[in-house]
């Protein structure tokens, strides 16, 4: 899916990479937690002591994992990058904690799935640099106290409300991760346009950042697709308004980012239930789609945008939906 906030695949991951920003001050957007981040990691190294530990949640494709690396930066420390689903077991946690130099990063993507006996080791580790581990089997087996250098853990998450009290409690800095101003998505365009080597008018970066669903990973990868057709088009000098349309209507992207799934979730809520309430797994099934790819990739954005509204009764489309479509709202569900 074009406008999927999760990477499509290594290549784009490879792509990705290419256009992470480096420094606090290259990093577009967030300028509420940029404020914030440039002070804690300013007096984190007048004192010459590792950074609080960190907490990053938002949609994906927000810039969790390129904020962890840029932090890494410019503390001027070594990062270790994994996942929560990819520690499976207590001894996947000490391997990677071992191989930390003093004030480090450990970076968790998806932390709100590491395995809880995972987890419930991270306490001490975080708290007070040290685990207890056991060694050996059966009669020999003994506590081992393993101290820790002072490092920095940096979890990120989709899922805020999915993390433990205990584990949320210790992390010293909770950013919540927003999705982007038009503005900031247009500069991320003309940014990445730059590292691409194609030019693109101020009207056409304008133009994707519209229809990007407030994600700098959906921008660039409109981006990228934008530049194929640019290249094969006559007058190819410059990426304008009217590429980024021709583009963007011939790969379904419409004037606010929705594809043809979002719309037809909106359509089936208004041609066969009158504008809702509908239940969520009656929409999936009436769509086609599980209730999960419903709720976690097809919502969130509609909703985002206004479109649909959650009641108690099941999820509704509003005036502003109703008018996305050129249709207006029949008065009894103004009620
Ligand atoms: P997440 O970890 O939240 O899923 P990533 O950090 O992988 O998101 O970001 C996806 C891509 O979007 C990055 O590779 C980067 O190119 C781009 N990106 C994200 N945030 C920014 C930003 N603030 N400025 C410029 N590019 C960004």
């Amino acid at each position: 899916r074009l406008v999927s906030p999760e990477p499509e695949d290594d290549n784009e991951d490879s792509i990705e990479k290419s256009l992470r920003p480096q420094t606090l001050a290259q990093y577009i957007g967030q300028d509420p937690i940029k404020h914030e981040l440039h002070v804690y990691i300013q007096a984190a190294k007048q004192r010459e002591e590792s950074l609080d530990h960190v907490l990053l949640y938002g949609p994906p494709g927000l810039g969790k994992t390129t904020l962890a690396m840029v932090i890494a930066n410019e503390m001027a420390v070594h990062i270790r990058t994994t996942s929560g689903p990819a520690i499976e077991k207590p001894g996947d946690l000490v391997a990677l904690l071992n191989e930390l130099q003093p004030g480090d990063i450990l970076f968790i993507d998806e932390i709100h799935r590491l395995p809880k006996i995972v987890e419930e080791m991270l306490y001490s580790a975080m708290e007070d640099f040290y685990i207890d581990i056991v060694v050996g089997q059966g009669p020999t087996a003994h506590p081992v106290h393993f101290p820790l250098p002072p490092f920095t853990l940096i979890g990120a998450t989709t899922r805020a409300g999915l993390l433990s009290a205990p584990l949320r409690d210790r992390f010293g800095i909770v950013e919540h991760m927003a999705y982007y101003q038009t503005q900031d998505l247009q500069e991320i365009v003309e940014r990445s346009a730059d590292i691409f080597n194609t030019t693109i008018a101020t009207e056409g970066a304008h133009e994707v950042a519209l229809r990007s669903r407030g994600t700098p990973r959906i921008a660039n990868r409109l981006l990228k697709r934008i530049r194929d057709f640019a290249e094969v088009s006559p007058d190819h000098s410059t990426i304008d308004r009217a590429i980024v349309d021709h583009a963007l209507t011939l790969l379904r992207v419409d004037s606010a980012g929705l594809d043809p799934t979002d719309i037809k979730l909106l359509r089936t809520m208004i041609d066969y239930y009158d504008g809702g309430p509908v239940g969520l797994n009656t929409l999936a099934a009436n769509i086609g789609e599980e209730t999960e790819t419903v709720a976690a990739m097809y919502e969130p954005y509609l909703l985002q945008r206004g479109y649909l509204k959650r009641t108690a009764r099941g999820r509704v489309v509003t005036a502003a939906g109703y008018e996305h479509l050129g249709l207006a709202m029949p008065p009894q569900n103004n009620a």
